[in-house]
């Protein structure tokens, strides 16, 4: 009798709880969940959503290939799950994947690109739009991670992301943007997406563009092949203004045998420190306008007024060599 009653309570909770359970599925947003569709995709996490074939066909061969099998006859159907009239495709994306693919494969008068803040996201709906040969998505979802302002904050994560995907030229861009990190980065969360052997190859070429451009700090001769002559820096010399000013003067930096500033030789020191770590355009301009704030403070009436406008043809000049050397380091990466 207690077992019996036992039995019961129990039967009665889980016929209670399964129509609940199912009650409680979730379900796809719009435009997902159109009358009209023809045919379902469902997600690995079982949300259903309802799909008209065309727009997937005209998006991708691999859709159309599949939409272009004959239906099942009347015996076969038997075999496919249908809902509603329409046969269910299983899918192994989950339905945030699915959901992020179709919003790109839909016309923009139905829904709208999804944004792409997450960058789990962006890796789960890169690897879809590759395996369902959505080539013009898998561009569109490129274009919108591999932008300058995104790679300015997020190098390493695109790099994470691009190498993960197999994007060669991504993969490379976001390994340049990189260099304005640390060499040794901070934790990032898709660290966890990037092999051991790729993020030596990483450190490697890090490494190598920094020792690379410590040969501009060992000679000036590029300095001096630019300007030719002394008097196109004087500047430099302090000596802007015709006579040699107050300020101190270098204690070994030597430019076409002269005497530089000492503010002008420490500028050069700390740069090419500043370089070893963050080896890029980025630091030079950095310790540019360091030094236009310092020479702006010591108040020189030869060095102060003029600076920022002197400065800047020599930090173009600087930037060109630095942007030179490190596009002959090779990332060191094996596809
Ligand atoms: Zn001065």
């Amino acid at each position: 009798m207690l077992l019996g009653t036992s039995f019961l309570f129990h039967s009665v909770a889980d016929s209670k709880s399964q129509p609940h359970m199912a009650f409680q599925m979730p379900q796809p947003s719009s435009p997902f969940d159109h009358p009209k569709a023809d045919v379902i995709l469902r997600s690995s996490d079982n949300v259903d959503f309802h799909i008209f074939k065309l727009f997937l066909s005209l998006a991708s061969p691999f859709f159309e290939a599949l939409f272009d099998i004959p239906q099942p006859s009347e015996e076969k159907l038997g075999d496919m799950e249908m809902k509603n009239g329409l046969p269910i495709i299983p899918v192994s994306e989950d339905s945030r994947t699915l959901d992020a693919l179709l919003r790109f494969c839909y016309p923009c008068t139905l829904t709208q690109n999804p944004p792409l803040n997450h960058f789990k996201d962006v890796v789960n709906v890169l690897e879809a739009a590759k395996k369902y040969s959505l080539n013009e998505v898998e561009k569109a979802i490129c274009e919108a991670l591999f932008n300058p302002k995104i790679l300015e904050v997020d190098s390493l994560r695109c790099f994470a992301v691009a190498r993960r995907a197999h994007l060669h030229d991504q993969t490379i861009m976001a390994a340049k943007y990189s260099l304005r990190e640390p060499l040794i980065p901070g934790w990032f969360e898709e660290i966890e997406l990037v092999t051991a052997a790729d993020l030596l190859a990483l450190l490697t070429y890090h490494q190598k563009c920094g020792s690379a451009l410590q040969q501009l700090h060992l000679s000036f001769s590029w300095i001096e092949q630019h300007y030719q002559n002394r008097n196109a820096v004087l500047w430099i010399y302090g000596e802007g203004t015709g006579r040699a000013c107050g300020c101190p003067r270098a204690k070994v930096a030597k430019l076409f045998n002269g005497q530089p500033t000492l503010w002008w030789e420490e500028f050069m020191d700390a740069t090419f420190q500043a370089l070893k770590d963050k080896p890029c355009a980025n630091t030079v301009h950095k310790m540019v306008e360091k030094t236009i704030e310092g020479v702006r403070r010591c108040n020189c009436h030869s060095c102060s007024p003029g600076i920022a406008t002197v400065i800047s043809g020599f930090t173009d000049l600087f930037v060109k060599q630095v942007n030179e050397l490190v596009s002959e380091v090779d990332l060191p990466l094996r596809y």
